[in-house]
């Protein structure tokens, strides 16, 4: 049932909503009696799609992380025994499990964070490749063997467990980054506790749900896994204890500053996924129809919420004009609104803060000398949801406001006359995290990868700077944080090393030629 709360954009009830999301949580296991006041201290579930409360959810307070630890920490003892390939068989039915219930996570995935219905489905789609790639890594977990110099010695490396994984996520990928970590630590034989985002805690319920029928089936231990709906104050909890070797902490350059340093003093380990300021330099020979498709989808999709998300174009002098034209004309056309309605594409911002920073960044860059050429309204719609039109901003040069990340869709427009400028400008922002180039001369493209192109940790030739595969590393460098996830060796993220020598023959010769007596 649709009603109509603004002339201009129509949206679903509150009602309405509360009802998809009883009907996904209670599909994926979760027990709807937690959504009843009785059941103890709050966390409010809220939809940016209407800006109403949905339900409240039981908190996790600083002795629940603790108690949480602990008991992962315990399972994690059993679980390192049991081998990888059999540890695998439980991400394998995990993957099952979530292919059974892709709609129901799509729903809630739209209902707490507001993405259209393609690219929910999208993000849990992501979650299953990964459980394909995880259990084939299961099979993989290897080492090298190295020539010892030493006769009668054989010279390995063997790699472990390391214990319990703590993983703090966003908004913004509710279930997708840590369906990644999870996969990745529990066929490598850790444990995990899951601190998601305050925002999405219905989706992050319904996946610890699905992920504690498959750890059931499968025998794992209990508490393998352990999801703790706890505030960024009582998630200290997890980046403090030594009983956690590795925090794995995805969001904002802010919270990465926080929590990398208390990590770092205990010596633990952390993979930190945070901001992207990520550009495209379109070049005079790309292919504009390509670009024009792969701009947008990068700057405006998500309503320019992603850590991947287009903030500026750096095109040159010569296809500046042309470029910036055929992008207002798309922008202006782009359909915004209910992201559950059939043919949105932009949907809403997450809160009002959000817009707030929204306003605030338009203002900045006006007063640096931008000119909004497209979009940066707000669409009228019920008073909490915050739609608004993504805007395109041509400014004289790389200010301030560009520099930093404004988690909303702004694309900025700067221009350059030679390609050494161009990477100069692109590479000139805090954040590493993604970059691309669309040009369809070799010599350019292979110069923006080599080693004195992008800075950046995913560098892309005519694709946008969103939508990685899961089969690559993901991950950025500078602010961004250095951590690698995903695809690739980035498992190794999650365990330990060991390198081993052993002495098959009957003496004691000593490496280097040292002769002790
Ligand atoms: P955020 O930094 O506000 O929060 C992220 C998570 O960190 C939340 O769970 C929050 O509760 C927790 N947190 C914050 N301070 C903490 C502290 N001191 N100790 C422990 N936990 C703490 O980010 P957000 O608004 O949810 O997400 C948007 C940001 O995340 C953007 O900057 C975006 O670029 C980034 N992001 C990065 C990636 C990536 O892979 N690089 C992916 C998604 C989002």
């Amino acid at each position: 049932m649709t009603t109509t709360v603004s002339a201009a954009i129509t949206l679903p009830t509150a009602d309405d909503l509360r009802d998809r999301a009883r009907a996904a949580l209670s599909a994926c296991g979760v027990d709807l009696s937690l959504l009843d006041p009785a059941a103890g201290p709050r966390i409010t579930a809220r939809t940016p799609v209407t800006g109403d409360d949905l339900f409240g959810y039981p908190g996790s307070d600083a002795s629940d992380v603790a108690a949480a630890i602990d008991t992962a920490h315990q399972a994690y003892l059993s679980w390192r025994t049991v081998p990888a390939p059999a540890r695998g068989a439980l991400i394998k039915r995990f993957g099952e499990l979530l292919t059974e219930h892709k709609a129901d996570l799509g729903a809630l995935i739209g209902i707490e964070v507001g993405k259209i219905t393609a690219e929910a489905l999208g993000e849990v789609q992501e979650m299953i490749d990964i459980c394909d790639f995880a259990l084939g890594l299961s099979r993989q977990l290897d080492g090298r063997t190295m020539p010892s110099e030493r006769p009668g010695h054989r010279l390995m490396e063997t790699w472990h467990p390391l214990g319990v994984v703590g993983v703090i996520s966003a908004f913004n990928f509710p279930a997708a980054v840590w369906a990644w970590n999870t996969a990745l630590a529990i066929v490598c034989g850790d444990a995990v506790v899951w601190k998601p985002s305050e925002l999405t805690v219905l989706t992050s319920a319904a996946c610890a749900a699905i992920f504690d029928r498959a750890a059931a089936e499968c025998g794992a231990p209990d508490g393998l896994h352990v999801m703790v709906a706890a505030s960024a104050a009582d998630a200290e909890v997890l980046v403090d204890s030594p009983k956690v070797p590795v925090v794995s902490a995805t969001g904002s350059e802010r919270m990465g500053a926080q929590v990398a340093p208390r990590v770092a003093a205990r010596f633990g380990r952390t993979i930190l996924e945070l901001g992207g300021n990520n550009a495209a330099i379109v070049t005079p020979s790309a292919d504009l129809d390509l670009a024009v498709r792969g701009i947008v989808f990068a700057a405006a999709g998500t309503a320019g919420q992603r850590c991947t998300t287009m903030r500026r174009v750096i095109a040159h002098t010569d296809i500046a004009d042309e470029l910036t034209d055929r992008l207002c004309e798309v922008y202006r056309r782009l359909p915004v609104g209910d992201p559950f309605a059939e043919g949105t594409l932009v949907g809403p911002l997450i809160d009002a803060r959000a817009h707030a920073n929204m306003v605030a960044a338009l203002d900045d860059a006006v007063a640096q000398g931008g000119q909004v050429l497209a979009g940066g309204a707000r669409r009228e719609s019920s008073d909490g949801s915050f739609y608004v039109e993504p805007a395109i901003v041509a400014m004289p040069a790389q200010t301030a406001v560009v520099q930093r990340e404004t988690f909303a869709p702004i694309l900025y427009v700067l221009r350059y006359s030679t390609l050494a400028e161009a990477i100069a400008l692109h590479n000139d922002v805090p954040q590493g995290l993604s970059s691309s180039i669309f040009t369809l001369d070799q010599r350019e493209a292979e110069q923006f990868l080599a080693a004195d192109g992008s800075d950046c940790g995913i560098v892309n030739v005519n694709i946008g700077t969103s939508g990685a595969e899961i089969g690559g590393a993901f991950g950025g460098e500078k602010t961004t944080g250095g951590g690698r996830e995903s695809g690739s060796d980035a498992w190794r993220g999650y365990m330990r090393r060991a390198t081993n020598t052993i002495n098959y023959s009957h003496d004691l010769p000593l490496a280097q030629g040292v002769n002790f007596g």
